[in-house]
């Protein structure tokens, strides 16, 4: 028995994904890295291959058994195949298989079609949770549905960044015997603590927060946890493979997503390792790609979703963290706080987090709200400044650093959320925007969106009702609850950090989320940054090495990694735009806010300042897409299984 273990390049921890062959494979043996008896390690695209052919023999068998009797789960391989196989030939792939034929460098390319019932983009919280809550009704009514879900990621979990302090609220329904199954959730709150710091003081504050109950938790180890059990119900993961194209019907409905080819070099010519791009079918599609789904919206526009739902814009912002290991004396398992004022200045949304996790790790983070307005602002380097401060800085010195991230989040909540239904699926996750913002908390929710999506899903499939109900099941759960009561916090420091502060004391404390007003956020993110002129640099101090460090070595604690040789995945829409509008008019606040350093402006020949864009660096945190002044950067999907390679975060 041959089992195929995805893992990542760099990463440390193996993946959940595995498959089982009754059978060996010649051909691949020897690109294999054994690393025990029953398990060898595959590099992605090695693994690629292998999927490609698997997919192959899965179509055979939904083919043949469509209306009969297909239970999910790996199908038994069809002989001739394994025949085919043993003999050293790629495969043998019957005409039902051929998917689309497309034109590639004017040569046709064939891509692989596969038919699902639901097909689902991100194994992040929110698509696992619909994909495990599909399965469980699936098992409940005794009805098949096949279910897949596609993650960017090498591994599940590989790009989940997150605080995270966790409320078990949407995980004690969907999984209530959690505990006894060893989630790797093992850490509870045990202290809660608020503090306002100046530059040289911290002032404890009451916390907001009450985090009784909750737990400090790694999301990235918890979503490798759910992925196991969503594979145990049945549920296909296809860890490495990003969605880069959404398919439509000649009606406009979606019908699935497909994944980007994979081998092509820079200048867009095939590789040597060339390999099509495979198209997903669905009856129903679930978009969970996070904050910013590059997908996802596009479908938000396409359908006008955010009118349809009266939603305004979405506001994000950007989360910096790292984990570290301290010594034993300074470490206080589950120990939380929060802090907001310095080091940003008092225009500027955001605050810090620090959460005390198992095996003497602490999570630390800067969230700094993207529609600051000083174009001379560096997120990464105000964290590097913050990890100074005489309240913080002790418990860091004499530690190691982990590891080291970065992603958006999203801050617009109840007022930018948009109608999450379309035709032919439905928007789940931060993908829509559910994240609680003065919680800071996004899991649980994103959790519970799923499962009710899930659960509207089941009906449209199985008993034909329409999935609109997913917006009236949303509107009377506690997600909306929740969201509603804390719609007026973010918006309150439109005017500022104290006024804020006094603002959303009254929502927390006298109105209890219940004032009859909604408060409406200020100007889009983009549009926020004013120009160079009015701002004077701000002069950032030298990293020591110690605590604060330079990108460059962030970076490495980051495994981020793509190949070098495939197309541009940040796309300017005009190529003038860095040089004629951002450098003269901006100065240039894509190197700086970007906390990758994946835009820097480089002297040529002649001394004039070029933008030159370092995409293998990119954390995958999608701040460039929102905070670009003109929108002019596109974020798209790079070759699936690049990116950056969490296991802590
Ligand atoms: C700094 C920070 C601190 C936070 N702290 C907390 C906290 O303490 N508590 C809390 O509850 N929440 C916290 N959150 C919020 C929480 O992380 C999110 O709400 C939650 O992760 C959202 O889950 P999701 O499944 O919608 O998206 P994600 O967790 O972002 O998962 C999306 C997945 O989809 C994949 N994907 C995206 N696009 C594609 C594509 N096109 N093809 C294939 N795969 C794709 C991604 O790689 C990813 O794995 C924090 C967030 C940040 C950034
Ligand atoms: S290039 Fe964009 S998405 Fe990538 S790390 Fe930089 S800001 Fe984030």
């Amino acid at each position: 028995m041959l089992k195929l273990v995805s893992s990542s390049s760099k990463s440390k921890s193996s993946s959940v994904k595995s498959y089982s062959f009754p059978i060996r494979f010649p051909p691949l043996h020897n690109l294999l890295e054994h690393s025990d008896p029953h398990s060898v390690r595959v590099q992605p695209k090695v693994l690629y291959s292998c999927r490609h052919f698997i997919n192959s023999a899965k179509t055979e068998f939904l083919d043949h058994n469509r209306n009969g009797f297909f239970s999910s789960g790996f199908p038994k391989i069809p002989s001739k195949i394994k025949e085919l196989c043993w003999a050293g030939i790629s495969f043998w792939r019957p005409p039902s298989l051929v998917g689309t034929i497309r034109s590639f460098s004017g040569e046709s390319v064939c891509r692989d079609s596969l038919n699902y019932d639901v097909v689902i983009v991100g194994a992040g919280p929110a698509g696992l949770s619909a994909a495990i809550r599909l399965k469980q009704l699936c098992k409940e009514k005794d009805v098949d549905l096949s279910v897949c879900v596609v993650e960017k990621g090498a591994e599940v979990g590989a790009h989940i960044l997150s605080g995270n302090v966790f409320e078990p609220r949407a995980l004690n329904e969907l999984l209530p015997k959690w505990k006894q199954e060893e989630a790797p959730i093992h850490v509870p709150v045990s202290s809660d603590k608020f503090w306002l710091l100046s530059k040289t003081r911290a002032f404890s504050l009451p916390s907001p927060f009450n985090n009784r109950g909750n737990y400090v938790i790694s999301l990235s180890q918890l979503v490798r946890w759910l992925g196991q059990k969503a594979e145990e119900l049945g549920v296909e993961i296809y860890p490495g493979f990003a969605a880069s194209e959404i398919l439509y019907d000649t009606n406009d409905k979606v019908i699935g997503i497909a994944t980007n080819d994979m081998g092509v070099a820079k200048n867009g010519s095939k590789k040597d390792n060339f390999q099509p791009g495979v198209e997903l079918k669905g009856r129903m599609t679930l978009l969970a790609e996070g904050c910013r789904g590059s997908l996802s919206e596009k479908i938000i526009k396409k359908y006008n979703l955010r009118e349809k739902g009266q939603g305004q814009h979405q506001t994000y912002a950007l989360g910096l963290k790292e984990v570290w290991e301290i010594s034993a004396d300074k470490h206080d398992a589950g120990a939380v706080l929060h802090t907001i004022g310095w080091p940003l200045d008092h225009k500027t949304y955001g605050g810090s987090f620090l959460y005390h996790m198992k095996d003497r790790q602490v999570a630390i983070g800067l969230v700094v709200a993207l529609n600051y307005h000083n174009p001379f602002l560096s997120p990464y380097e105000e964290f590097q400044k913050f990890k100074q401060h005489p309240a913080i800085r002790p418990l860091l010195e004499g530690g190691t650093i982990l590891e080291y991230g970065a992603r958006t989040l999203n801050e617009g909540g109840y007022q930018s959320l948009p109608y999450p239904v379309f035709p032919g699926g439905a928007i789940i996750g931060c993908s829509a925007g559910f994240l609680n913002v003065p919680k800071i908390k996004g899991s649980h929710t994103a959790m519970k969106s799923g499962m009710l999506a899930a659960e509207s899903v089941f009906g449209t499939l199985h008993e034909d009702s329409p999935l609109e109900a997913f917006w009236s099941s949303l509107r009377n759960s506690w997600v909306w609850k929740e969201l509603h009561a804390a719609r007026n916090y973010r918006p309150a420091f439109e005017y500022g950090l104290f006024p804020g502060l006094a603002l959303s004391a009254i929502e927390h404390y006298v109105m209890k989320g219940n004032s009859p007003w909604t408060l409406k956020h200020g100007k889009p993110d983009h549009e926020a940054t004013e120009e160079a002129r009015l701002w004077t640099p701000i002069d950032y101090p030298k990293p020591d090495g110690a605590v604060s460090f330079d990108i460059t070595t962030s970076l490495y604690r980051s495994n981020t990694n793509h190949d070098h040789d495939q197309p541009a995945h940040l796309r300017l829409r005009d190529t003038k735009v860095p040089e004629l509008v951002n450098l003269p008019a901006y100065a240039g606040p894509e190197s700086r806010y970007c906390p990758a350093r994946v835009y820097e402006y480089i002297a040529d020949e002649s001394g004039r300042l070029k933008l030159q864009i370092n995409a293998q660096n990119c954390l995958h945190c999608k701040a460039c897409d929102i905070k670009d002044p003109k929108q002019n950067i596109e974020w798209t999907v790079p070759e699936g299984g690049g990116g950056p390679g969490y296991t802590v975060m």
